[in-house]
């Protein structure tokens, strides 16, 4: 058997305000030289300015990190010419890395027909580009709109052979849900890498809206870091990082593919993650 080491992935979103824009640079200046195995920038499900936002900060991070680049495209808001259209602008950038995403339907906005699921967008960025790397999503414990975990893995198998070349999970805060789900997909004979999605919590505020909006099981520690630093931002953060520093390790030590670290655009954290993890996944860059 070969073995291979796991990668080391950062995501960032394009901001929605100039301070925003300006902390984001910032950010991105102090990744440099990280080497990551690729940066991936998120996108709008709503067809909100793609270009001016996506793949504008892709181009950025093309242009000034040197390192491989994925865009999100959420799917169910666009039509095929529109698609077709930003591959070619992509092609044109040399950004062949997509994340190929159905997005959440939002109430009130009826989908275009064109792709209804991941994988429809999947097989048709294969077709139109067969040499472009599509990542799908993946969901340890669910997607929401899944009947159940039988129906969900099913679709997802359904999903890597329609030309998913890796996976991206979900965040999680419980390892054994990301190796029970792994399990269960190598029982389906889903065999891409699947990178596991890791997002350190650093204050009160995100972890309130992770708890709201992410069907993550939050296990007793966490909850105790939580409770214990709910008045204390600093020691918080502190042990938010070094919560998601035991994951990774447990994750690497046990074989990952790949982390996949939601930086929340904040160079700090990811700096740190990466000082305290990076001879893990045999990197060399340097955090200053
Ligand atoms: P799909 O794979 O299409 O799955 C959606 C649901 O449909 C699932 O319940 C699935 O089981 C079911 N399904 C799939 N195929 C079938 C079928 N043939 N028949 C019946 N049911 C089926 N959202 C954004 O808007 N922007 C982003 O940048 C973004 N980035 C993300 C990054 C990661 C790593 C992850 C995990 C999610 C991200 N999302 C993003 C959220 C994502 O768009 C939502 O979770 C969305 O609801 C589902 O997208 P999907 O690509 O997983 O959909």
């Amino acid at each position: 058997m070969t073995e291979t080491n796991p990668t080391l992935s950062f995501e960032v979103f394009p901001p929605n305000s100039q301070v925003g824009v300006d902390n984001l640079t910032d950010t991105l200046d102090q990744l440099k030289g990280l080497n990551p195995s690729f940066i991936s920038v998120t996108a709008s499900n709503h067809k909100l300015n793609y270009e001016e936002t996506t793949i504008n900060l892709a181009k950025y991070v093309k242009d000034n990190l040197h390192c491989h680049t994925m865009v999100h495209m959420p799917a169910a808001y666009v039509t095929k010419t529109e698609v077709r259209s930003i591959l070619n602008r992509l092609e044109k950038m040399n950004i062949h890395q997509v994340l190929a995403l159905r997005g959440d339907i939002v109430e009130g906005y009826v989908p275009e027909k064109d792709f209804k699921y991941a994988s429809d967008l999947t097989q048709f960025i294969k077709q139109e580009k067969p040499d472009f790397t599509v990542s799908g999503a993946c969901y340890p414990e669910v997607h929401p709109d899944s009947k159940n975990r039988i129906d969900d893995i099913k679709h997802l198998k359904n999903k890597v052979d329609s030309g998913c070349d890796q996976l991206i999970t979900q965040l999680f805060y419980d390892n054994e849900q990301f190796y029970r789900f792994q399990e269960e997909c190598a029982i389906a004979d889903i065999n891409v890498p699947i990178l596991a999605g890791i997002m350190p919590i650093v204050n009160r505020k995100q972890a309130l809206h992770v708890i709201e909006n992410c069907a993550a099981r939050l296990p007793k520690k966490f909850i105790n870091i939580l409770d214990k630093y709910k008045d204390n931002p600093v020691s918080l953060k502190e042990a938010g990082i070094a919560y998601a520093v035991d994951q990774i390790v447990d994750l690497v030590t046990n074989d990952v593919s790949g982390v996949h670290l939601y930086t929340m655009n904040k160079a700090d954290t990811a700096k740190h993650i990466f000082k305290n993890t990076a001879s893990l996944f045999h990197l060399d860059g340097v955090a200053e």
